[in-house]
């Protein structure tokens, strides 16, 4: 099969990541997309990020039954801070009977010069790059690898709605109902 990895901290996962997952899985010739959590870094403890766990059993209820979505906890037993050229290594190795695709934002294709072993990532990969809002995808975008898609945008981040929570504002229908459901009943983010 041809997956997909759609790679983020998901703190917490949002409407945003689900329609670009959404939209790959369906209006691209990928069969599956994978939303990686990237764990918890251990040098770096950012007091706003939930741990490792909770963020994935987000991304679960997230995605429920959709079986073209899924999620992926492959970094968490992987040596940290993880990198993608190390997590897609280690994947293709597991699985060799698929083959990997690189979901990422306009905006991450700009600073993709910057990441470890870009020029092996690019060489091996495709990257499946979605317009974003006020961000130029850059030279890059037009590399043979690289393709472009108009994915519909949807301005808002893990962030704001982590804002929102602890200052007690609604963020109903910014998250998945099941997401939001499990986020009001409970502490996190307060
Ligand atoms: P934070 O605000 O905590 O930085 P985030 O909402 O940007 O979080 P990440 O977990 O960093 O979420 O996102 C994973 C990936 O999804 C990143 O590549 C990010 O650029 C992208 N992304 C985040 N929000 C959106 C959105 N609204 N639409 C499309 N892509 C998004």
């Amino acid at each position: 099969m041809k997956i997909g990895l759609f790679f983020g901290s998901f703190n917490p996962i949002h409407i945003g990541h689900l329609i670009i997952g959404n939209y790959m899985a369906t209006q691209t010739d990928l069969d599956r997309v994978w939303f990686v959590v990237s764990p918890q870094n251990p040098l770096k403890p950012k007091k706003t990020l939930a741990r490792d766990h909770d963020r994935l059993h987000l991304v679960r209820l997230a995605i429920a039954d959709n079986s073209k979505l899924k999620a992926s906890d492959v970094e968490f037993g992987l040596s940290q801070p993880s990198y993608t050229i190390d997590t897609l290594a280690f994947l293709k190795e597991k699985y060799p009977e698929h083959q990997f695709v690189l979901i990422m934002g306009a905006d991450n294709l700009g600073s993709l010069h910057l990441w470890k072993n870009y020029a092996q990532i690019l060489a091996e990969y495709e990257l499946y790059v979605y317009k974003r809002p006020s961000f130029e995808p850059g030279e890059l975008a037009s590399h043979p690898r690289v393709k472009i898609f108009e994915a519909p945008p949807l301005d808002i981040s893990a962030t704001y709605i982590r804002d929102c929570i602890k200052a007690g504002k609604s963020v109903r229908y910014l998250l998945p109902e099941p997401v939001w459901e499990y986020l009001e009943s409970g502490t996190l983010y307060r």
